[in-house]
């Protein structure tokens, strides 16, 4: 196959936390103190040993870690490439939102802290700190837009048998954005007995790396896990990017190694037309939304744009700083793929695995068959996919796209 071009990735803490031009602090000064205690805290405790036993206790016996990686065999021979899934769908509460919520919540505790609040869109971020919530016995309180809680009932539901309590936030699009505002807001209000769990690589510094290194351990395991089967690194690894977490996770430990090639997806939605997709990275401009400087999507005016795609874990304005860098480096090669090749890839692996993606993951599955044919793979070639999520979350969504899609009305544009 073709190679990407590959430069050396200079893998650190970053200064001031910068990513090149990306990332940063842009948030009112009396955040910056909450900031600056949670980045202390950080960076004392990932490297005590207690602290990353405790961690990697609760991975192993409560999330079900280490996740195995599969090699699809069917699929494999019908794409005519060596295809694997890192299986973050089996991890509890099938996604790998988990991965950070019990990191944060450990954090949170070593703090002092017995209060967690987090936003949450489609409601995976929200359950996932739930479960945390219970784990530990923290005040666990999500705030979530009245658009969102309406779309996304069984979730809410999910997070109060959890014992968390939801919010409704009433203000803007009454979406992931303004439940974003809402908690920056509750957390400088309560910021003594508080922690904010943010669920991605996204806002301000230091939780673009703080996540991301939460999400690490699916990169460190692929590593070790390709190389006992196959005795070798991997060709290509594809992941799916909304904030950018679950492909940070599987791409970091990756992105010194000059022969693999590294393909982040972004959600096409309906086709690439203002407020029917978001392709952030592929379509979007710089600007500072939610404390970091990064790739986002706005109008002229800066006002930010609303966004669609049939995966609701996609459905986020901006992206991780850490990306943008990736990005403008040429380490990372991003593309799109429609909510229809989406939900193709999901019946496809339905059929021949045995497996039901969340759609999310679907998106990144999808690229795949692209990549075979663009890039002349063969039999020998290895490709790793981060299957970030299970799909019964999206079996509503899916029977709806899929009797609009037999009716002859289709999805959209693409
Ligand atoms: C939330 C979610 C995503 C998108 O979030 P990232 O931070 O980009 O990983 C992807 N897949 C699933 C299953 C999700 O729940």
């Amino acid at each position: 196959m073709q190679k990407q071009n590959n430069k050396k990735y200079i893998s650190n803490y970053p200064r001031a936390g910068k990513f090149g031009v990306y990332g940063g602090q842009f948030v009112p000064e009396v955040l910056m103190h909450a900031l600056n205690e949670l980045e202390e805290a950080y960076l004392r405790y990932r490297e005590e040993e207690e602290f990353n036993k405790e961690l990697d206790y609760y991975l192993r016996t409560f999330a079900g870690r280490p996740t195995p990686l599969y090699l699809c065999s069917r699929l494999s021979d019908l794409l005519g490439i060596r295809l694997y899934l890192k299986r973050e769908d089996l991890v509890h509460g099938g996604a790998h939102k988990l991965n950070n919520t019990i990191g944060q919540a450990l954090l949170a505790m070593r703090m002092g802290k017995r209060r967690i609040i987090a936003e949450t869109g489609a409601g995976q971020h929200g359950l996932a700190t739930a479960i945390a919530g219970a784990l530990f016995g923290l005040k666990t309180e999500i705030y979530m837009g009245e658009e969102d809680i309406e779309r996304q009932r069984l979730n809410v539901f999910r997070m109060k048998l959890m014992g968390a309590e939801v919010h409704p936030v009433a203000s803007g699009s009454k979406t992931l954005k303004d439940a974003i505002n809402e908690a920056m807001r509750d957390w400088v209000a309560n910021v003594r007995d508080t922690h904010y769990l943010l669920g991605s690589v996204v806002g301000p510094h230091p939780y673009p790396v703080m996540v991301r290194d939460f999400q690490r351990v699916i990169g460190v395991e692929t590593r070790w896990q390709i190389l006992e089967a196959e005795k070798r690194l991997p060709d290509a690894l594809v992941a799916c990017v909304g904030g950018g977490s679950n492909s940070i996770g599987l791409f970091y430990d990756f992105l010194d190694d000059e022969d693999v090639s590294i393909y982040g997806v972004e959600a096409g939605g309906k086709g690439i037309i203002a407020g029917m997709h978001s392709a952030t990275l592929c379509t979007g401009s710089k600007g500072v939304l939610h404390g970091t400087y990064s790739y986002l999507l706005q109008d002229e005016d800066g006002q930010i744009l609303s966004t669609h795609s049939i995966a609701p874990g996609l459905n986020y304005s901006g992206v991780g700083p850490e990306h943008s860098f990736l990005k403008d480096m040429g380490l990372v090669t991003y593309d799109i793929v429609s909510d229809r090749e989406a939900l193709h890839a999901l019946e496809l692996l339905c059929k021949y695995e045995g497996i039901l993606p969340a759609l999310e993951s679907a998106h990144a599955l999808a690229y795949v068959e692209r990549l075979v044919k663009e890039k002349d793979m063969g039999r020998d070639d290895i490709v790793v996919v981060c299957l970030s999520g299970r799909g019964d979350k999206d079996v509503e969504i899916i029977e709806q796209a899929l009797a609009l899609q037999q009716s002859g009305l289709g999805l959209g544009v693409r």
